[in-house]
């Protein structure tokens, strides 16, 4: 066997657990997946800082190799417990930790996850936050400059201010005079884009009339964290890199009424240069083109009337007959340091002791994986809680 990684023996607690036999007090797991790997997950403290290092044990080569990690990493605590889901991904429950930051998943095979690895030539994993409850899909509204994509969602927006939260993107176009930095827009350079692009961070990405935009992971999350519907305003190319990645999203495209209707916007509307006005029209006769694709775009809305347009959004959005109210779940469950864990098909049974400090809390409860969505390189959505066979989660 090859030599084993400094942390996991500076760590050691004696503790090692393993699929069959999980306990929740060392700073160290280890997790079959597969026949020929065996993960290897603790919690280190590294330049004074707790951290989670992973390891792998190639059984084939007996090697030990270093992952490159994606995602952001969850805060260690003293106490975890791991468990192997379906090969593609390990679930990692905290201790002491309550329901809203103790479900984290270590995606070690799935798609994002393949596709960095056959990207970099090397093993790959990405951490994933779990979220309890669903998140209602995100919008995405995609149309040429100047057809009034900023105008309907600012719309949206003001009527409905606690149900929409909008996706700020990234640029590195210069700011118009009226927009703020993190607010309409990330103002920066392509340099630093370019290499959080490449570390990751990014959900979708493309070139748009000689600048670079994108959505970062980050501005996504955010949105749904706070119990918000996720509003996109991006280009055609942006819209077909969310088709294909994990988000299930709603895709809206806007068109003019007429090709001299939104030149006539532009020009209005002042804020290009003409030179740039031209590269925005010449954009706009594909963009309109590859508008009418059924297979990206779920609606198409033509922005004539703004008023009439405005409307037809909101009855597509099931919003004309009043205010939905968002279900956002209430209840938090708390998993102390020391907790078992068991598997039941989709449901992991958490068991949290009963000792004195925790006869006041909820005892065991299950977590649904059933119905998951979503995952690395964003977060993981749609976990249920159960306790006494009644779901207390929204
Ligand atoms: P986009 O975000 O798609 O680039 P904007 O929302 O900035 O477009 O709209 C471009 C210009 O067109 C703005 O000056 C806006 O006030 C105007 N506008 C938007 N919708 C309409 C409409 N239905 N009729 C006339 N002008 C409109
Ligand atoms: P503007 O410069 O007028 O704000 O935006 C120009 C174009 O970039 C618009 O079509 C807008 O939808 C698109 N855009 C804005 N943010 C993003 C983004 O994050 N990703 C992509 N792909 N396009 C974006």
């Amino acid at each position: 066997m090859g030599e084993a990684p400094a942390f996991f023996i500076d760590n050691f607690q004696g503790n090692i657990s393993n699929e069959l036999n999980l306990n929740s007090k060392g700073y160290v797991t280890t997790i079959d997946v597969s026949c020929n790997k065996t993960y290897v997950i603790g919690a280190t403290e590294k330049e004074s800082t707790p951290t989670f290092e992973i390891q792998i044990l190639d059984k084939s080569t007996n090697k030990w190799v270093i992952p490159i990690v994606f995602g952001t990493k969850p805060k260690p605590s003293k106490g975890f417990s791991a468990i192997s889901l379906d090969e593609d991904r390990i679930l990692v429950i905290k201790g002491n930790s309550s329901s809203d930051d103790c479900f984290w998943f270590l995606e070690v095979n799935t798609a994002f996850v393949r596709e960095q690895k056959t990207r970099l030539g090397t093993e790959v994993a990405s951490w994933s936050k779990g979220v309890i409850g669903e998140a209602e899909k995100p919008i995405v509204i995609s149309g040429p400059s100047g057809v009034g994509k900023g105008t309907l969602i600012s719309k949206l927006m003001e009527e409905f201010p606690s149900m929409f939260g909008f996706s700020v993107s990234h640029t590195t176009r210069a700011p118009r005079n009226n927009e703020q930095n993190g607010v309409n827009y990330h103002f920066t350079e392509r340099s630093i884009m370019e290499k959080d692009i490449n570390d990751g961070k990014f959900l979708e990405f493309a070139d748009v009339h000689g600048n670079l935009y994108g959505t970062s992971i980050e501005a996504v999350d955010v949105v749904a964290d706070g119990g918000k519907r996720c509003i996109l305003d991006i280009d055609v190319q942006g819209a077909r890199s969310v088709r294909a990645s994990s988000l299930e999203a709603i895709f809206i495209f806007i068109c003019p009424p007429s090709f001299e209707e939104l030149e006539k916007r532009l020009r209005i509307r002042g804020t290009e240069t003409e030179e740039q006005i031209q590269k925005r029209l010449r954009n706009a006769k594909a963009e309109l083109e590859q508008g009418k694709s059924p297979a990206l775009f779920d609606h198409i809305l033509v922005n004539d009337n703004l008023d009439t347009c405005y409307e037809n959004l909101k009855k597509l959005l099931g919003l004309s007959d009043g205010i939905k109210i968002s279900q956002k779940s209430e209840l938090v469950v708390h998993v102390p340091l020391e907790h078992t864990v068991s598997r039941i098909d989709q449901k992991i049974v958490i068991n949290c002791g009963g000792s004195e400090l925790e006869k006041s809390a909820i005892n065991s409860f299950a977590l649904d994986l059933s119905s998951i969505k979503g995952g690395a390189p964003g977060r993981t959505r749609g976990l249920n809680i159960y306790v006494m066979g009644t779901k207390i989660s929204s």
